[in-house]
């Protein structure tokens, strides 16, 4: 199963264009194993002994974002959330759902909601970003 996701890892990488760096594909194995938003700082404990330096995990995750292989899913303690960009467009990404009882955030993505719709002359929509909140199935 390993040896999986390293080589999806590579190729995704090399679909990208992107050299296939130990802390990219490092990185990318996190986001992929634990299949949920992570911060930075969770990421970097996540890495646990192959202990890359915090820049070197920003910047690695900055090009990541850039190619679009990751993206911010939220803001949560007044620090990005990033996960895999799994089959997000660029204009929307999957809702999050958050338990309002035990914190735990969820990718919902086999729901798609519609695009919102411009309000006004002027505001031009880019991005949806939907949060949901109430139980998980745990707490329910
Ligand atoms: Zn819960
Ligand atoms: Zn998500």
């Amino acid at each position: 199963m390993k040896e999986n996701s390293d080589s999806e890892i590579r190729d995704m990488l090399k679909a990208s264009k992107l050299y296939c760096t130990e802390v990219r594909i490092a990185i990318l194995k996190v986001l992929m194993k634990t299949e949920k938003p992570l911060s930075q700082e969770q990421i970097a404990s996540h890495l646990g002994t192959k202990s890359f330096d915090k820049v070197t995990i920003y910047r690695t995750l900055e090009s990541l974002l850039k190619i679009g292989l990751v993206h911010k899913a939220f803001i949560e303690k007044r620090a990005w959330h990033y996960e895999l960009a799994h089959n997000c467009t660029e204009s929307q990404c999957h809702p999050h759902f958050t338990c309002t009882s035990c914190g735990n955030t969820h990718c919902l993505t086999e729901i798609s909601l519609p695009m919102a719709e411009s309000p006004h002359k002027g505001f031009i929509i880019q991005r949806q970003q939907v949060r949901l909140e109430g139980l998980c199935p745990a707490c329910a």
